[in-house]
């Protein structure tokens, strides 16, 4: 039966299918609730406020961190899900979790290390963010990990190969069977990019890597900026761009609220089984995906691949690659916790090692194994 407020297809603690090891249920929050409260309270959520998102953490305080985008996420996942009458809670602990197992360095390190693990079955940051709550946080008596909801987890895990899925049990099952996940986990997946797409144009602007007559001809930024002139003629610099972000931000969230609605009534979804069973659900409308698309080329072309992110982003791979050949061909160098883990998979040890890391503690290990004329 559904809860209060919620759509009948929405996930409810009564038809979760609850935590792998099961505890007594909350006394004054939900099942979710807790959930999110004990991702808040980890030591890899803390962490996210020292890793890159696109800038390295120490080039400006205004830029966002991984921490900030996490909040982003998960503000604008929230009221997406309140208005299709979702689990708020739900959606918002996927959000807080959904990068948690990300490298330092951003996507250039995620890449560098993946290379590294090619040989030893390569690493994907979502499976990395799973790991992160199912098994490396150490901080409960009974547990490893953070024993979340199964919808948590199927929610943190949003894409996955075959040759993982095999191995993951039912968590894997849907890969393989072709089955989506909740509304919610769609949703924390989609408003991912939401907040990306925006922030980074903000961060780029800001930073002045990009110049805001670049984006004349970006439909999305363009028009809003137009309608934001309409009614502030005048209006210049950091409010003009503010106010056309946040228009942007409206504009794709009412989008998918309303492109959303249409498809849950078209397919005829009256349960959470039906979700599953159902084509993705929560998409942006046909008009809104050439437009999209125009915008994340453009930031591809323009900040991603800008050569002042390019100096920092080689750099970083340089540093993700060092520290693991030398870890690799030396485990004692881990520390002990780690090397008790690497005589079991010792390149995964490693992974796990240097995907925690911050992007200050990565640099800083690299000057204690490197720097020369600094053997202390
Ligand atoms: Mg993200």
């Amino acid at each position: 039966m559904a809860e209060a407020g919620l759509a009948p297809y929405a996930v409810s603690d009564a038809n979760s299918r609850g935590r792998r090891l099961v505890e007594e249920a909350p006394t004054a929050r939900g099942e979710f609730q807790r959930d999110r409260d004990r991702i808040v309270h980890s030591t890899a959520f803390r962490r996210l406020e020292y890793k890159t998102q696109v800038f390295v953490n120490h080039e400006g305080d205004l830029f966002r961190t991984r921490l900030t985008h996490s909040i982003e996420v998960a503000q604008i996942t929230r009221s997406v899900a309140r208005a299709l009458s979702l689990n708020e809670d739900l959606a918002e602990a996927v959000a807080l979790a959904h990068d948690l197992g990300h490298t330092p360095f951003g996507h250039a390190g995620q890449d560098a290390l993946n290379d590294c693990m090619k040989p030893f079955g390569g690493f994907e940051h979502n499976l990395q963010s799973l790991r992160t709550i199912d098994l490396l946080e150490e901080r409960y008596a009974a547990f490893d990990g953070l024993n979340l909801m199964y919808e948590t987890r199927e929610g943190v895990l949003k894409h996955c190969s075959r040759t993982h899925a095999l191995a993951l049990g039912d968590l894997g099952q849907r890969f393989l069977e072709g089955r989506q996940p909740s509304l919610e986990g769609q949703l924390a997946n989609v408003c991912d990019e939401i907040a990306y797409n925006n922030h980074d144009v903000d961060d780029g602007l800001r930073s002045g890597l990009i110049q805001p007559e670049q984006l004349d001809d970006v439909e999305l930024f363009a028009v809003e900026r137009r309608a934001v002139l309409a009614r502030h003629p005048g209006l210049a610099g950091r409010r003009l761009v503010h106010e056309t972000i946040r228009r942007m931000i409206n504009r794709m969230a009412v989008d998918l609220i309303q492109t959303t609605t249409e498809r849950i009534e078209a397919n005829g979804i009256a349960t959470l089984d039906d979700v599953h069973r159902a084509p993705p659900l929560v998409a942006y409308s046909d008009a809104l995906k050439a437009p999209l698309r125009e915008l994340k080329r453009f930031l591809r072309e323009n900040l991603y691949r800008h050569y002042q992110v390019l100096r920092m982003t080689n750099k970083a791979r340089r540093i993700i690659r060092d520290l693991f050949d030398a870890f690799l061909a030396e485990p004692a160098l881990l520390p002990p916790q780690y090397q008790a883990r690497a005589r079991e998979d010792k390149a995964r040890a490693i992974a796990d090692y240097i995907a925690g890391m911050t992007d200050r503690y990565a640099m800083k290990e690299h000057r204690r194994l490197f720097a020369v004329g600094e053997i202390h």
